[in-house]
């Protein structure tokens, strides 16, 4: 049995989770056992977040599988006071807080763009995956002095785009216009 139902808002952790409305796919197989409806089934949910390293955004797509069994609301567990126990209404099973539990449970909190993402520059937060090259002269302190003693910081070489070939990426073409 497979269905779609639109994410319910805050379907989510902190840096990434389901936008709200979007089609979550479900596939369900029910069974009917003693105590009620055991659901066993696998969410299919677009996520978009942020990366953890270098807060770009991600869109992609989780799987999740759960299991819970759903009780006839007339079955008595026996005395077992559990207010968890989720029950059957009406023949209608309310799957959202299975699915929090099963998608937020299994999201990851620290979600990249990429396994490998080398995230940002710690010194000026530059997109190091756009600029692989891209590192700071670190100035001696010692030299850091003597420019001090001279009085005028030299400015540092003009940054043109070099057209070195370099590991295979994105080609933006920006084009200007003038009207
Ligand atoms: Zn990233
Ligand atoms: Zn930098």
């Amino acid at each position: 049995m497979r269905l779609s139902v639109p994410a319910p808002e805050d379907f989510g952790v902190e840096m990434v989770g389901v936008p709200e409305g979007a089609a979550i796919e479900l596939d369900l197989r029910l069974e009917a056992v003693l105590e009620g409806v055991l659901v066993t089934g696998t969410a299919t949910v677009p996520l978009e977040g942020e990366c953890a390293r270098c807060l770009d955004p991600i869109a992609s797509t989780f799987e999740a599988d759960f299991q819970e069994l759903f009780v006839y609301p007339d079955t008595r567990s026996g005395g077992n006071a559990e207010d968890d126990e989720l029950r059957l209404e009406d023949d209608l099973i309310d799957l959202e807080p299975v699915l929090r539990d099963a998608v937020l449970l299994a999201l990851p909190l620290s979600p990249l763009c990429r396994d490998d993402c080398p995230g940002l520059c710690a010194e000026c937060g530059a997109r190091l995956a756009d600029d692989p090259d891209h590192h700071h002269d670190v100035v001696d302190p010692r030299w850091a002095a003597l420019q001090d003693l001279a009085g005028e910081p030299s400015p540092g070489p003009p940054e043109g785009g070099r057209g070195d070939s370099g590991p295979r990426g994105s080609v933006d073409q920006q084009g200007k216009q003038e009207g």
